[in-house]
């Protein structure tokens, strides 16, 4: 979460943890890697030099440079059980398998095809 306090805003900024990565195929220093249980990219602190190539490299702004570290920071999905997803109280972030992203688009069009069907009757 990246808060904009001078506009009053909270805003959840979630990575996609991209297959083919561009965070993790720009870091000249390998400090980013794939977690196999989870899929999350993952920045280890201890490689990672503060370099930003990877802010650069990633098209969403999800991965940000902390000055107070001098290392980025990203999601790392809490270990599969995102802690975002778990606060929200309007579940306006959820966490679904990678597998079936667009499960609910699909149940929310055909409900709405049948309500035409039903309408038609
Ligand atoms: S930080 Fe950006 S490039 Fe890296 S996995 Fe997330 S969305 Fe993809
Ligand atoms: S800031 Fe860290 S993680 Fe990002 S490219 Fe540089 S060394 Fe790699």
């Amino acid at each position: 979460m990246f808060n904009f306090h001078d506009q009053g805003r909270f805003v959840p900024y979630t990575c996609t943890q991209c297959d083919e990565a561009w965070c993790l195929h720009a870091c000249p220093v390998d400090a980013i890697s794939l977690d196999a249980a989870t899929g999350a990219k993952i920045v280890s602190d201890a490689v990672c030099v503060g370099c930003k190539v990877c802010t650069i490299a990633c098209p969403f702004g999800t991965i940000n440079y902390n000055q107070s570290t001098g290392k980025v920071m990203k999601c790392d999905l809490c270990e599969g059980d995102p802690e975002c997803a778990k606060a929200c109280p309007t579940d306006a972030i959820t966490f679904v398998d990678a597998n079936w992203t667009g499960l609910e688009k699909m149940r929310s069009w055909a409900a709405k095809t049948d309500s035409a069907v039903q309408a038609g009757a």
